[in-house]
C-alpha cells in the first residue's frame, strides 16, 4: 500500500505511528508526511484520500474556519474603512513598495497572462505523458507524482550526487570571495578558542568580523546545525543595530545567520545539497542588509524596510549559486579538490526551469486569491469558498471539486493581525526585484565591483532612509521590470 514511497519518509510514518503508540505507519497531513505521499506514493486512492483530506482541512464541523474567515475579514474592512481607506488592501499596502492594491492587482494580472502560454504548454506536456501511461483524466492527486515522473526521465537530477562539492567551508570560502569581488566587502573569521573568540551558547557556534574596504563594519555569528531545541528554518537575527554616530564615529553591527543545514557526520565535514548552499547564500544577503547599513536612526536601518523590499538583498545572493563562473569559485570536491564536473552541474541547471510556468501560476493563485478577498469580497453577502474557489480554479493544472476549501488552512492570511493578508504577492514582488537587479549585474558582469559598489551605496547601505521604490530607481535608472525572472524561469525567449 505505501510503494513508491521513499525509505526516509517510511522510516518517518513508523516513528509517527510509534509515537502515536499505534502499529505499522501514520500519514498525517503535515508537510513531510503529505508531500512524500503526494509525489512518491503509486497507490491512487491513497494519493486522492490524502488530497481530498487536504483540502476540507478546518472546513467542517467541529474545526469550520469559514466563520472566522468572514469575521476577521469583516474586522479587516472597518479598520480599514475607519482609517480613511477603500479596502484593507490598500491600507496595507501603502507602507510598502507597491503603494496601493491597484498596482499590486496590475502586477499579478501581468505575470498571469504572459504566463498563461507557458502553463498552457506544461500542462498539456504532463497530461499527455500521464495519458501515455495509462492515466486517461489527469486528478488534482496525480499531479506530483506524475510531475516527479517526468522531471526523472527528463534532467535524471540526483540532488545527493553534488554533496561532496559543497563542503560548509568550501561554500562559505567562496561566499565570501564573491562579495570580496563583486561589494569589496571583507570576511574574516575568528577561529574558536583564539583571543578575540566572544562567549557562545554553544560550541558549534562560529564567529565573523566584517570589513567594508579597509574599516570594519561589525561582525556576525553563525549557528548552521539543527539540535534538539532549537528552531527549525533559516533566518537572520540583527542583534546590535550600529551605524554613523553623531560625533562622526561609527559603532558596529552585530548579526546573527542561524540555519538548520546537514551537519557533518563522522569524520565527514557538513557537505550540502545545493538547496541548502542558496540558504547560506540567501540568509547572509539579509546580514549584508544589516551589516552595510549606514543609516543613523536605527529604526530605518538595514534590514527595517518595507516587506515586499526585504527580500531582495537576500534572494539576490542566490543567483550567484546558479552561475557557473561563481561555482568554479567554490564547488571543490571535499577530498579530492576537483571541481564540479559538467555531468552533473548541467542537469542541475537545466532542471531549474522545469514547470516553472505551473509554480508561477500556482503563486499567482494564492496571491491573486488574497488581493480578491482583501478587496472585492464582502463578508456575510459573498459566498467565501465559493469565490476562493472560483479564482483558484483559473490557476489551477486540473479542475477543482465543488468542496474545495483550501482557504480555511491558508494560515498566512489569517494567522495574524496582518500577516501576509494583503502581502502574499510580496513572494513575486520580490523575485522580480532579484532577478531584475542580477540582470543588471548579468550587463555589468557579475563580479563588476562598480555595479556591485553602486549596488551596497543605492540598496544595502540605505536601509528604509528612503522609499524603496526611489532607491530602485537610482540604482537602476528605472522601476522594477519583470522580463528578467520570466526569462530566468524559461518563460520568455532568452534574447
Ligand atoms: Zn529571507
Amino acid at each position: 500500500e505505501l510503494a513508491g514511497l521513499p525509505p526516509t519518509a517510511l522510516a518517518a510514518a513508523r516513528d509517527a505511528a510509534a509515537r502515536a503508540g499505534v502499529e505499522g505507519y501514520r500519514l498525517t497531513l503535515d508537510a513531510p508526511s503529505y508531500i512524500a505521499v503526494m509525489t512518491y506514493a503509486d497507490n491512487r486512492e491513497l494519493r486522492e484520500t490524502m488530497w481530498r483530506a487536504q483540502t476540507r482541512l478546518a472546513a467542517d464541523e467541529p474545526w469550520d474556519n469559514r466563520p472566522l474567515i468572514e469575521e476577521i475579514i469583516a474586522l479587516r474592512q472597518e479598520k480599514a474603512r475607519m482609517l480613511g481607506y477603500t479596502h484593507f488592501a490598500d491600507y496595507v499596502t501603502e507602507e510598502r513598495m507597491a503603494g496601493n492594491a491597484d498596482r499590486v492587482r496590475r502586477f499579478l494580472a501581468d505575470l498571469e497572462t504572459r504566463t498563461r502560454p507557458a502553463f498552457e504548454r506544461e500542462v498539456a506536456e504532463l497530461r499527455a505523458f500521464a495519458a501515455e501511461r495509462g492515466c486517461a483524466e489527469l486528478q488534482p492527486w496525480d499531479v506530483a507524482w506524475y510531475s516527479e515522473k517526468l522531471r526523472r526521465e527528463r534532467y535524471d537530477v540526483d540532488e545527493e550526487a553534488l554533496r561532496p562539492w559543497f563542503s560548509l567551508d568550501g561554500v562559505l570560502e567562496g561566499m565570501f570571495a564573491i562579495v570580496d569581488r563583486v561589494f569589496g566587502v571583507r570576511v574574516e573569521e575568528v577561529p574558536q578558542g583564539s583571543s578575540g573568540f566572544p562567549e557562545v551558547w554553544h560550541p558549534d557556534v562560529r564567529y565573523f568580523r566584517v570589513f567594508d574596504g579597509d574599516s570594519e563594519v561589525g561582525a556576525f555569528y553563525a549557528d548552521f546545525f539543527p539540535r534538539p531545541d532549537k528552531r527549525g528554518g533559516a533566518w537572520m537575527n540583527a542583534f546590535i543595530t550600529g551605524g554613523p554616530r553623531e560625533d562622526g564615529g561609527f559603532d558596529p553591527h552585530v548579526g546573527l545567520l542561524c540555519a538548520n543545514i546537514t551537519p557533518p557526520a563522522g569524520d565527514q565535514p557538513a557537505l550540502l545539497t545545493h538547496r541548502e548552499v542558496e540558504t547560506v547564500f540567501h540568509e547572509f544577503g539579509h546580514l549584508l542588509h544589516h551589516l552595510l547599513s549606514r543609516v543613523p536612526v536605527h529604526s530605518l536601518a538595514g534590514t527595517n524596510v518595507p516587506w515586499d523590499f526585504v527580500e531582495l538583498p537576500s534572494q539576490l545572493m542566490e543567483n550567484w549559486t546558479w552561475q557557473k563562473p561563481a561555482l568554479e569559485l567554490f564547488a571543490r570536491h571535499w577530498q579530492s579538490g576537483e571541481p564540479l564536473p559538467d555531468d552533473l552541474l548541467e542537469p542541475m541547471l537545466r532542471a531549474r526551469t522545469f514547470q516553472a510556468a505551473m509554480q508561477m501560476m500556482r503563486q499567482l493563485s494564492f496571491g491573486t486569491m488574497d488581493l480578491w478577498l482583501h478587496t472585492e469580497y464582502r463578508p456575510g453577502e459573498d459566498d467565501v469558498l465559493a469565490g476562493c474557489r472560483a479564482v483558484q480554479e483559473r490557476f489551477s493544472i486540473t479542475p477543482l471539486p465543488d468542496d474545495y476549501a483550501m482557504v480555511c488552512a491558508f494560515t498566512h492570511l489569517f494567522a495574524g493581525p496582518v500577516a501576509y493578508a494583503a502581502g502574499y504577492y510580496s513572494y513575486k514582488w520580490a523575485e522580480v526585484l532579484d532577478a531584475d537587479v542580477f540582470s543588471a549585474f548579468e550587463q555589468h558582469g557579475i563580479f563588476d565591483r562598480g555595479f556591485g559598489r553602486r549596488y551596497v551605496d543605492t540598496i544595502l547601505a540605505r536601509g528604509h532612509s528612503a522609499d524603496p521604490m526611489e532607491l530602485y530607481v537610482e540604482l537602476l535608472g528605472r522601476e522594477p521590470d519583470p522580463d528578467a525572472l520570466l526569462r530566468r524561469d524559461g518563460l520568455l525567449p532568452t534574447a
